[in-house]
């Protein structure tokens, strides 16, 4: 079993690239902000819990979130491999996914892709992402500030936690589609 973990900012184009790499090689994504907003849309109580967080730009609890994800990962067990996007965002996070990929599967973090953005960049892509994603996170410039600046405060320290173990790739995410598509799929070959 394949696991690729997809790792930057908001707005850095994770699900962008998740999207297009999962249909590439076969393996099935996880999008933990996608399974949010799913849980949300249809008023289930995860949804309601998370709400609030999510509206203000903050991280949801790690527990709430890991739940989520042990149950994504259960219905996708004879899948072939995932891709994680927005998966793990805490360094506690980072430690429960080895912990349950053990368990579950037996298996380990292949790789870690890093997509590195500069913060004027991400908050532009983002605003212009609203018109058409009806995000209420995406709509407000200090929302995004925020999920930037949490992003710097819990989830940066995720890359060193890869890096100790020399599974941390990484790529400049300002570019064109492809040619970053491209890059991601240069590293996701060398496991696949
Ligand atoms: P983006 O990467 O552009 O912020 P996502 O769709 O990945 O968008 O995430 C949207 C929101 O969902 C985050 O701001 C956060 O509130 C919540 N979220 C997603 N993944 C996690 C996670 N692993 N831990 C905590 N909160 C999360």
């Amino acid at each position: 079993m394949n696991i690729i973990v997809l790792f930057g900012p908001p707005g850095s184009g994770k699900g962008t690239q998740a999207k297009i790499l999962a249909n590439k090689f076969n393996l099935e994504h996880i999008s933990t902000g996608d399974l949010f907003r799913y849980n949300i849309k249809n008023n289930t109580k995860l949804g309601e819990e998370a709400q609030s967080y999510i509206h203000n730009g903050n991280l949801v609890p790690d527990e709430l979130t890991t739940e989520m994800l042990i149950d994504e990962l259960q219905r996708n067990s004879t899948k072939k491999g995932f891709i994680l996007d927005g998966y793990p965002r805490t360094e506690s996070q980072a430690e429960s996914l080895d912990e349950l990929l053990n368990n579950l599967f037996q298996t380990k973090v292949d790789v870690t892709l890093a997509l590195y953005v500069e913060d004027e960049v991400l908050v532009k892509r983002i605003l212009k992402r609203s018109e058409e994603s009806g995000r209420t996170d995406d709509a407000d410039e200090s929302i995004i500030r925020n999920r930037i600046k949490e992003y710097y405060e819990k989830t940066a320290v995720v890359s060193n936690y890869y890096k100790e173990q020399n599974k941390l790739v990484e790529l400049d995410g300002d570019g064109n589609i492809d040619e970053i598509t491209a890059a991601l799929s240069k590293e996701i070959e060398k496991f696949v």
